[in-house]
């Protein structure tokens, strides 16, 4: 069938607040089925955030009682850490050290956390060192792990995390992958399939991106935040400063971000829609490579790619860029507060109200403090680039699909008839494709279209098993509108062989099969020996086991006929459709495409769609379609007969062109 674009249903390119907040809530349902496992994610993260409260003690006991010599006092620790204190009392300086590094590697092994300032922070992540376009990014995505902590608990907690993440991102993943089978076909012309296949890879991932971030983030970072300003009013008492410079760098992250999210989703909306055009591009340049090679095309091709490509990854710089710039605007302030806290602190330090450890641990937390309010400033901003992965898979699955209505009948038996009565169609981009157009099959009658090119014969025929639906108008099943059963029960009536022929990289056999997969291995080859493919099936080197490549590489054009002609008959529905091949056949092909049609009138309606003289000659009447009509109906001879009609016209200059 020729397939022009079609007129798309237009993605919105712009996402307002709302629409982003909507957009995330619907991503929060996905995670539903997974809510166990994030529950215990949740508590993997809060566990894995206690330790930080503790990992800075052994540097302050270093300090103070190994540096400075101060004497211990079990008092003056928090009572949880009082044990350890009372332990240390009276050791000689060397072994609080000796003591205070077990602890530390015990930590280490433990949680993974060393030292003093961020760097426990450090997230232990699973990422590949990936490129920046948004493919190898968002596939990173999809396999991330990441725990707040390493050692043992990192360790743990970063497996259960890549689990999550992937069965999250194929639970979304499949989902998707069901709704776009159930598209009509119309949906996808050339330039969708390389959109659709960029959605499902590349697009899904969000998914755990948005959904880590809306449900874990706020909660674990607002529970972090308030046990570590806690534990800095019991340990150091009342210094407003900390908290509030903390605040404020969440209101200077929230604000600094604030003007970016709407050029942050344009931009990321621009940054996947080049990935999706690249995608394309390799798609439509694969499948089209003979033509490319053999029109010279590859340089065209080539810069085509290219420009798809270099955009793709433009695109992306384009986003980043944005974060840069939230983040100098952010840095300046964060500093000025940085250097403001640490100066106060210091100030502790010199009127000796805290001591040197307690300055580190002070300022250690303080950090924590910062990192986490500046993170939860910015989580809004984050999520843009997720809303617009997730936005676009959710466009794709509201696409309206062809599931049948629930509670649809099957069809309740073969039919002897099959009308097609008074339809119009016309294709999605507007395109007039059928007009007022009747015809009736019989099983015991082959029937032929024939007409000129772009005359709507294949669409004429898509209608019978439901690939199309009628505008308006029928297409009945003895008596009964097709519309009212189930489309799997329409189309088990109907074998249909494609003008193009569509094999799958399987063996002989399993293409076969595919017309029906209970088939026995006897009539899969009696089909085969009716379809004339017998004889050079017996001769490629496994037979019937021979596997076919991709698209059915290995075999001639005639050969890739005959095995779809056996396809169709090993189906069992008592209606055929073929479309005969507009290039010329080899004599044997043409000599089985009859044959199949003379047998399987007997006990089947035939409508084939033919452009040669020689077929169209067999059929017992002739419906001549032009500009989406049918505007002569009856056997060669009767048409012959009209001395003005369009059918005689049709053969004569057919006649003469082979003359
Ligand atoms: P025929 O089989 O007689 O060559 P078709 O049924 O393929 O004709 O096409 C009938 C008309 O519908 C033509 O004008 C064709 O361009 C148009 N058409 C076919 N497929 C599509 C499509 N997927 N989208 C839009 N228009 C289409």
């Amino acid at each position: 069938m020729s397939r022009r674009a079609n007129a798309r249903i237009e993605e919105k390119s712009e996402l307002s607040h709302g629409e982003t907040l909507r957009v995330l809530g619907r991503a929060f349902r996905y995670a539903r089925p997974f809510r166990n496992r994030f529950a215990v994610k949740y508590l993997l993260l809060l566990a894995s955030l206690l330790p930080l409260l503790i990992t800075p003690w052994p540097v302050k006991i270093i300090v103070d009682h190994v540096i400075e010599e101060l004497p211990i006092l079990p008092s003056a620790y928090p009572s949880a850490l009082q044990p350890l204190a009372e332990a240390l009392v009276g050791l000689p300086p060397n072994e609080v050290l000796y003591w205070m590094v077990v602890l530390q590697l015990a930590l280490l092994l433990l949680v993974g956390a060393v030292g003093t300032g961020g760097g426990e922070r450090d997230r232990a992540e699973s990422k590949l060192s990936g490129g920046h376009d948004q493919a190898s990014r968002t596939e990173n995505e999809a396999n991330e792990g990441w725990s707040m902590a390493s050692g043992l608990l990192g360790l743990f907690d970063f497996r259960f995390t890549i689990k999550l993440t992937q069965a999250l991102n194929h639970h979304y993943r499949s989902r998707l992958f069901e709704r776009i089978q159930g598209l009509p076909m119309t949906v996808f012309d050339d330039e969708r399939i390389g959109d659709a296949v960029f959605r499902v890879m590349y697009d899904t991932p969000s998914i755990t991106n948005a959904v880590y971030r809306i449900i874990l983030a706020p909660l674990a970072s607002i529970a972090f935040v308030l046990a570590v300003i806690w534990v800095i009013a019991i340990l150091f008492g009342d210094h407003p400063i900390f908290w509030q410079t903390s605040l404020a760098m969440f209101a200077v992250s929230l604000l600094v971000s604030l003007p970016f999210p709407s050029t942050l989703r344009r931009r990321s909306t621009a940054s996947r829609r080049a990935g999706s055009a690249t995608t394309s591009s390799l798609e439509e340049g694969l499948t089209n490579i003979l033509a490319v090679q053999s029109l010279g095309a590859e340089d065209r091709e080539q810069d085509r790619f290219d420009d798809d490509s270099w955009s793709s990854f433009v695109r992306h710089r384009s986003v980043i860029v944005v974060g840069m710039v939230i983040f100098v605007f952010a840095f300046i302030p964060g500093m000025a507060m940085g250097a403001y806290a640490f100066f106060h602190a210091a100030d502790l330090v010199i009127l000796d109200q805290i001591s040197r450890g307690d300055f580190l641990l002070l300022f250690t937390y303080y950090l924590y403090l910062i990192f986490a309010c500046v993170d939860l400033g910015a989580l809004w901003i984050r999520l843009q680039e997720a809303a617009i992965g997730l936005h676009r898979v959710f466009f794709l699955m509201d696409l309206p699909t062809e599931t049948d209505a629930v509670g649809t009948p099957p069809l309740p038996h073969p039919p002897e008839e099959v009308r097609i009565d008074s339809v119009e169609y016309h294709y999605p981009d507007g395109t007039p494709a059928l007009r007022d157009v009747s015809l009736t099959l019989r099983v015991g009658e082959i029937v032929a279209l024939a007409g000129p090119a772009g005359a709507g014969k294949t669409t004429l025929a898509s209608l019978i098993p439901r690939f199309l639906e009628p505008k308006s108008g029928r297409v009945l099943y003895d008596g009964r509108d097709a519309a009212g059963f189930t489309r799997d029960s329409v189309r088990a009536q109907v074998a249909f062989v494609f003008q193009e022929t569509l094999l799958f990289d399987a063996t002989v056999e399993q293409n076969i099969r595919l017309g029906r997969p209970d088939a026995t291995e006897a009539e899969i080859r009696r089909a085969a020996r009716r379809a004339g493919a017998e004889g050079f099936i017996r001769g490629l080197p496994q037979g019937y086991h021979t596997p076919l490549g991709r698209g059915g590489g290995k075999l001639s054009v005639g050969q890739k006929q005959r095995l779809a002609i056996a396809r169709a008959l090993v189906r069992e529905g008592p209606i055929l459709i073929m479309d005969e091949p507009t290039s010329a056949l080899d004599p044997e092909t043409e000599r089985a495409l009859i044959a199949t049609m003379e047998e399987a009138r007997e006990d089947r309606a035939v409508l084939v769609i033919a452009h040669r003289l020689s077929t169209i000659r067999h059929a017992d009447r002739i419906a001549f379609v032009d500009k989406g009509r049918i505007v002569e109906e009856g056997s060669h001879a009767e048409l012959m007969a009209r001395p003005d009609g369009a059918y005689r016209r049709f053969v004569d200059l057919q006649t003469r062109g082979a003359a």
